[in-house]
């Protein structure tokens, strides 16, 4: 019995040290002064200050002028598994202020502090702004992203993406509108990392559900059918390679958001931007090819929120 249950102990001891190391969890609590806002009548913690000679008034004095520093949500994938995402996450220069597992459990994991930056969305842009890490919120969602087959008329990269478990969505949905509504974040500010970063990001790719991400919880922003149908036969196939077209399809994308040089001409810059609206809005077919589709979805869109 003795010999039997030392072997037992010694099994377990072994396979403890083969595991991956898995983050240190914090779980001293850090207290900040808690008022009431007496602009929102919410309780809120209040970071600031602390000195040894002057004391700071504890009554709440809450200024008219002040807005929220989050403007933005931007979703990721991490393209790794669970352990290593949340070791990747925890251990090197990247992070996410949120990071949704694909288990089966009800757990999502805060990494960063809401009112701190993190560091997830890289050199990126959106309508105007750049360095989004400054003024978004960052959720990471585990997904092994794509793997490499078949290159194909619809498919000219060859990137075949994974898709995302209902139970996983339904946490980012649930995660994401409870961000969306704290900080009051426009529709058209809740984003792919494909989307402020066309040039080098797919995530979190075609295959991620943002219909219905905008049909079941109202979250982000998705076109009419109605003002589709209407554009639709309106697309200009003669024109179709035209300096002052392109020109205005290049216009048309900066004014909805992304970065993009008006250069007159079909060149890679232009297809990586195309490709990363098809990723969001029109995953059907994601070859960065303007067809009258893309091309009525993108009016659609500017329509209903750029006018
Ligand atoms: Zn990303």
């Amino acid at each position: 019995m003795k010999f039997k249950s030392l072997c037992a102990l010694l099994t377990i001891f072994i396979l403890t040290s083969c595991a991956s190391r898995q983050p240190k969890i914090i779980k001293k609590i850090i207290r900040d002064t808690v008022v009431i806002n007496k602009i929102t009548d919410k309780y809120e913690s209040v970071r600031m200050a602390n000195l040894d000679k002057y004391k700071i008034s504890s009554s709440h004095y809450p200024a008219v002028g002040q807005d929220e520093r989050v403007r933005f949500l931007v979703l990721h994938y991490t393209a790794l598994d669970n352990d290593r995402s949340l070791n990747v996450l925890t251990s090197q220069q990247v992070s996410a202020h949120y990071l949704v597992p694909n288990d089966f459990t009800d757990s999502i994991y805060i990494l960063v502090d809401e009112t701190k930056r993190s560091w997830h969305a890289g050199q990126s842009y959106w309508k105007g702004i750049n360095n989004i890490n400054f003024s978004s919120i960052g959720i990471e969602i585990v997904n092994d992203g794509y793997y490499e087959g078949e290159i194909t008329e619809s498919n000219p990269t060859g990137w075949y993406f994974y898709g995302y478990p209902n139970m996983q969505i339904k946490k980012v949905a649930a995660l994401a509108k409870n961000i969306i509504d704290r900080y009051k974040i426009d529709p058209v500010n809740v984003l792919a990392h494909s989307d402020v970063a066309p040039q080098r990001k797919q995530d979190p790719g075609p295959k991620f559900p943002w219909k219905q991400l905008y049909q079941d919880y109202g979250i982000g922003a998705w076109y009419e059918d109605a003002h589709k149908n209407i554009y639709l036969p309106k697309f200009p196939y003669d024109q179709i390679e035209d300096f002052e077209f392109i020109q205005t399809v290049q216009s048309d994308l900066n004014k909805y958001g992304y970065e993009i040089q008006k250069t007159g001409v079909w060149d890679d810059q232009t297809k990586k931007v195309i490709m990363a609206f098809q990723y969001h809005f029109r995953p059907e077919r994601c070859d960065g090819v303007l067809d009258a589709e893309t091309w009525a979805i993108l009016q659609s869109l500017i329509l209903k929120y750029r006018n």
